[in-house]
């Protein structure tokens, strides 16, 4: 059957899979659902046809009762009233009523229908007088054509009127012949011709009726199974397993699966080949585990399973064992190409009356984090220490909601220094979160969280603001002037959010002028999908914001990417420039860098500058920008300018300012 059908194609698509052999699955499906809806409309009208024909027979007699004998007449309505009576205590007794055929009516349907077509049609052979007097023989006609007009009206729409119909008029018909009565005999079977044509169409479009319906609800289950189902892999998607999941008395395990490094396989290969191995992953999980265990995939490379009871700990990490094993199989995209992956695997075991799905994933995601945590491709389960992890951070996601929301976000501020002349280049804004009591929560610690929890566009849009205000009150500032400033951004920003309207609102709002503004990346920020990446750079920078990436020399280092995005600056980790001087690799890769960044005429910035010699090794090298404790840590905001006097560049470079010179 077609997929996407109009309403009206839907039922002619039905009718036509009647009318053709019932030889697909689907056309048997629709038999089925046209007999079973037949049936039931029928049975739900049982009593009607036996009760209707007493009530014909009754009127039929009297109009008859002057014309005719009485004693055959009677003889008449005990054939009529026996059907009926028959086909009601029938009707009525369960275990002859439950008796069904195939197309799911109970047998004794067509036979009482059957029954009380013949006692009527008998009329004229019982009471065979009735033909020889015309008003009687009118009056018969006429009261059989009123119980077909009934019967028509009544269950018109089904060739089941057909059981009642059939025998009495076959059996006036032919009464009428014998007796030779020609006119109504002959009238009698054109009637009978055009009844049994407009039968056909009738039961025709009984048919596409239900078959009308039959669609409509196929339809709706399939919209059904959609909301809950993922697309790409037919697994139970987020929705779905919340759905499922029913709380219960006894105990169950979840187990939840995160592919490693699948992201960059994606990037690498490409998306269609990405679900490719999406798809065989979720064919490999549901051969790991039992049918009766739910598999759903909630995320990009996060699949979630439920398992229909609690595991042992053993138990447990043994399966999660295999999955993990099962999956660092070779998949086979295309042709002979052939990617790897491993997943991080983590579990845990609650009473079902006490939690709902989403706890449920919740913490097995927190074991999975902890899986990762201890280097990847392992089993790591649900423990109280990480039930204490996720309270208190639960605590903290509440805190930071309400940090967030009511701007109590600090800022720090670190320049980076011309190391040559001690000139400040660029101030970088660092985001700071100060609690209650005053003890302060790291950003390693509230910037992953904002990532994750969605508080990081918030946050960001704050940080640029202040960026914005600052900059403006700087305009006339006289050591401050023309100095620009940085904001750290989240690889996440970049994916998605809404980075680019809030900088052009805020471009706009302070009329920052181009280049004051700059904004940090981390390599892996711009890892994502090149395309939109890159749209997105050359937009920043058509608003005169200067880009640069944060970190370099971590994560996935990549020159190619320097080369390829539309940047102003890199600013090379600290830990490159930590064992300057003592390892000749790091120098080599710090020289690379240097030399690129300066034929793509990106500025070179180092991190991380903490002594002295540092500043001499890096200004050797022909690096001149530097920030770092060693030169002055990140200082609050409010206070930046009194240390910005304090500051004494002679002590702090050590030595009297140097020319960068050649290496
Ligand atoms: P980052 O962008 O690499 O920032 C530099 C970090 O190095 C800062 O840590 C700074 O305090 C520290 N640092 C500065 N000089 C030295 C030094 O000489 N030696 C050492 N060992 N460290 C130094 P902080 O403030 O803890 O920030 C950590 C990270 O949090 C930042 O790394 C940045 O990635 C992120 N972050 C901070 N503020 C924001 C923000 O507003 N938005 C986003 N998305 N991320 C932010
Ligand atoms: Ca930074
Ligand atoms: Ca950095």
């Amino acid at each position: 059957m077609a997929d996407r059908a109009t309403p009206a194609e839907g039922g002619r698509a039905a009718v036509d899979a009647i009318s053709d052999a019932p030889s697909g699955n689907a056309s048997n499906v629709l038999l089925a659902e046209v007999a079973s809806e037949t049936a039931r409309i029928f049975w739900g009208n049982r009593w009607v046809a036996p009760i209707g024909s007493l009530a014909a027979a009754g009127v039929i007699a009297v109009s008859l009762s002057p014309h005719v004998s009485t004693r055959r007449l009677l003889v008449w309505l005990l054939l009529v009233t026996g059907a009926a009576l028959g086909t009601l205590v029938a009707f009525a007794v369960p275990q002859l009523a439950s008796r069904r055929s195939e197309s799911g009516l109970p047998r004794l349907v067509p036979i009482g229908y059957g029954a009380l077509g013949v006692a009527f049609g008998s009329l004229f052979w019982v009471s065979p007088e009735v033909l020889a007097n015309d008003l009687a023989m009118w009056i018969v006609l006429a009261g059989l054509f009123a119980i077909s007009a009934g019967v028509a009206g009544m269950s018109g729409l089904s060739d089941l009127s057909l059981m009642v119909l059939w025998p009495m008029w076959t059996l006036a018909a032919l009464a009428l012949f014998v007796a030779q009565v020609w006119v109504p005999a002959v009238g009698t079977v054109i009637f009978l011709v055009i009844m049994n044509g407009d039968q056909r169409r009738s039961t025709e479009l009984w048919r596409e009726l239900i078959g009308l319906r039959f669609r409509e609800r196929q339809q709706a289950e399939e919209n059904a199974r959609r909301a809950n189902h993922d697309d790409l892999t037919g697994l139970l998607n987020r929705s779905g397993i919340a759905q499922r999941f029913r709380a219960g008395d006894t105990a169950t395990t979840a187990m939840f699966i995160d592919l490693d490094h699948f992201k960059e396989a994606n990037d690498r290969f490409g998306h269609a080949m990405g679900d490719v191995v999406l798809q065989q992953v979720a064919q490999r999980l549901e051969a790991s585990v039992r049918s009766q265990d739910m598999i759903a995939r909630i995320g990009g490379d996060e699949f979630f399973v439920v398992f229909d009871q609690e595991l042992s700990n053993e138990r447990a990490m043994a399966i999660g064992q295999s999955i993990i094993a099962a999956l660092e199989e070779p998949f086979q995209v295309s042709g002979d190409e052939e990617v790897w992956i491993s997943a991080s695997v983590g579990f845990t075991t609650v009473d079902r009356d006490e939690t709902d799905a989403s706890r449920l994933m919740t913490e097995a995601d927190h074991a999975m984090l902890q899986a990762k945590r201890r280097g990847r491709r392992q089993v790591a389960a649900f423990t109280t220490n990480l039930e204490q992890e996720l309270e208190a951070r639960s605590g903290l996601e509440s805190a930071l909601r309400k940090a967030v929301r009511s701007q109590e976000i600090g800022c720090a501020a670190q320049p980076v220094f011309d190391l040559a002349t001690g000139e400040i280049r660029v101030v970088e804004f660092l985001a700071r979160w100060t609690l209650g009591g005053g003890s302060e929560v790291p950003p390693s610690v509230f910037i992953p969280l904002a990532e994750e929890v969605g508080l990081i566009d918030e946050l960001s849009e704050q940080m640029l603001n202040r960026a914005g205000r600052l900059l403006q009150a700087w305009e006339h500032h006289p050591t401050l002037q023309g100095t620009r400033v940085s904001v750290n951004i989240s690889p996440t920003q970049i994916a998605k959010g809404r980075l680019l309207e809030v900088a052009t609102a805020v471009v706009a709002e302070y009329s920052i002028a181009p280049g004051r503004l700059v904004l940090e990346l981390t390599e892996s920020a711009t890892l994502g999908e090149m395309h939109s990446t890159v749209e997105l750079f050359d937009a920043l920078r058509r608003l005169g914001i200067g880009l640069f990436v944060d970190d370099f020399g971590t994560g996935y280092s990549s020159l190619g990417h320097l080369l390829s995005l539309p940047l102003t600056g890199v600013k090379i980790d600290r830990s490159l420039i930590a064992d300057l001087g003592t390892d000749p690799r790091r120098h080599a890769v710090m020289r690379a860098v240097r030399d690129l960044a300066n034929v793509l005429g990106h500025e070179v910035i180092a991190e991380g500058v903490e002594i002295s010699a540092q500043i001499d090794a890096l200004l050797a090298m022909g690096i001149s920008s530097g920030q770092g404790i060693g030169l002055l840590r990140p200082v609050p905001l409010d206070d930046f300018e009194e240390h910005l006097a304090l500051l004494d560049w002679a002590h702090v470079a050590g030595t009297p300012p140097v020319r960068a010179g050649k290496l």
